[in-house]
């Protein structure tokens, strides 16, 4: 985890919604934020040195107990930032759940409860992924044992709140990770029905790399006087991610233009993004037919299924993932550095997550749109939305992954 150097602003574009509240210190170093000296060693050991520029304004606010909203570009530690706070304001001789954390995806959940388990390797720190499909038995038998912090996904930790099993009454601090997701789609209700469970004094984190306005009005509801820290829009565009698109003309053309593209893609590691199941099934039945080795994933397939295939990715075993956007949020694998959008994605938000699977803490990466004719206007809405250059892949990508 070398500490690679952090994309830097880009061009001028008004930040839009939020604005960073006055007051918000900036610490350069993880020594000088008071951490407890095992969360500190945590950290070094897993290899970060310095904090990110998020991790430099947001740590000290959620470490000192107030509720924050806080946006950076993805890739940039705000996850990683949630997991040393949790760490950090633990109290491991009480035994029982003091943080909550929830993410929209089950693979996210479980690997926020890695990097927890990460850093909080020198504090006997208990937590653990409540997350559907992985045994109900299981997640009932690690609470009752004693767990200091629950990562899940909505509708599981719901169902464990209301079997009594997931007891709220010490629960300090609420995180909704990847937070306008959350309160955005069929979630919004779960997430209020667990909120009704916890405790009155509670604290509140909401970190995203997107936060649009309506998102923002909403929080009012749950949330005392916020400490914003925003990271602007134009910050957002990937500064080390390279953009481009081919132009396919029909979708049948864009099958071929994969395959030309299939030894480009094994040069580290690349997700490829359909938007449904059904196409994410077609491509790789196709893709294997034609003899290219690939991996995919998506809701419709069981947990362990899921499991195994996010295993071998992480290892680095399989290295052409072909998904839904169940995988444009959130998760890190650090070798990935091109991702392809075989379709656009259906909104402007979803796209720059899904660029964000790439160039992850200011590495390299690459995107490659497949834009049919009838895209060109899409394509260019979001170009202009996010500052962003698009141009023409060039016969040298390869160079530049
Ligand atoms: P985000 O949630 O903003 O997308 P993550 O927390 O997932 O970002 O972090 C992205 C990657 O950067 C992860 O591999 C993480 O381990 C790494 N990382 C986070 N903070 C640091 C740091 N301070 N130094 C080095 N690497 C870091
Ligand atoms: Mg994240």
């Amino acid at each position: 985890m070398a500490a690679a150097t952090m994309p830097r602003a880009s061009t001028s574009r008004r930040g839009r919604g939020m604005a960073t509240s006055r007051g918000v210190e900036v610490v350069t170093s993880f020594e000088e934020m008071g951490l407890r000296e095992e969360v500190l060693r945590g950290i070094f050991e897993y290899g970060y040195e310095n904090p990110s520029a998020i991790q430099q304004r947001a740590i000290l606010p959620i470490i000192s107990g107030r509720d924050i909203i806080a946006q950076a570009q993805s890739g940039t530690g705000k996850t990683s930032m949630i997991s040393l706070a949790a760490c950090q304001m633990v109290d491991t001789t009480v035994r029982e759940v003091q943080a909550l954390i929830l993410s929209p995806a089950r693979e996210l959940a479980s690997q926020t409860e890695r990097v927890i388990q990460a850093i909080g390797q020198f504090m006997s720190i208990r937590v653990h992924a409540c997350v559907g499909g992985n045994s109900v038995g299981e997640d009932i038998r690690k609470l009752e044992h004693g767990v200091h912090v629950v990562s899940g996904t909505p509708g599981r930790v719901c169902d464990l709140i209301n079997r009594r099993t997931l007891r709220t009454r010490a629960i300090k601090l609420l995180v909704l990770d990847e937070a306008d997701d959350m309160l955005e789609r069929g979630f919004k209700s779960q997430i209020y029905d667990i909120y009704r469970y916890l405790p009155p004094d509670l604290q509140v984190v909401l970190i995203s790399a997107t936060m649009p306005a309506e998102i923002l009005e909403i929080t009012s509801k749950f949330m005392t006087d916020p400490v914003r820290i925003l990271v602007k829009r134009d910050e957002l565009t990937l500064e080390g991610i390279k953009q481009f698109f081919i132009a396919v003309e029909k979708e049948e053309w864009k099958f071929d233009t994969l395959c030309d593209l299939y030894d480009t893609l094994t040069i580290t590691q690349a997700v490829i993004f359909c938007n449904t199941k059904i196409k994410v099934d077609w491509l790789t039945e196709r893709m294997r037919r034609n003899n290219f080795t690939v991996s995919s994933m998506h809701g419709d397939m069981p947990q362990k299924e899921r499991n195994a295939i996010m295993a071998d990715f992480r290892s680095g075993a399989t290295r052409v993932l072909i998904t839904t956007d169940i995988w444009a949020r959130g998760l890190d694998v650090q070798q990935v550095s091109l991702v392809i959008n075989y379709d656009l994605p259906s909104d402007r938000e979803l796209y720059i997550h899904r660029m964000g699977r790439s160039g992850r803490f200011g590495r390299k990466g690459v995107a490659i749109n497949f834009v049919r004719e009838i895209d060109i206007t899409i394509l260019r809405d979001i170009e202009q939305f996010y500052s962003a250059q698009i141009d023409e892949m060039p016969m040298n990508v390869a160079d530049l992954i």
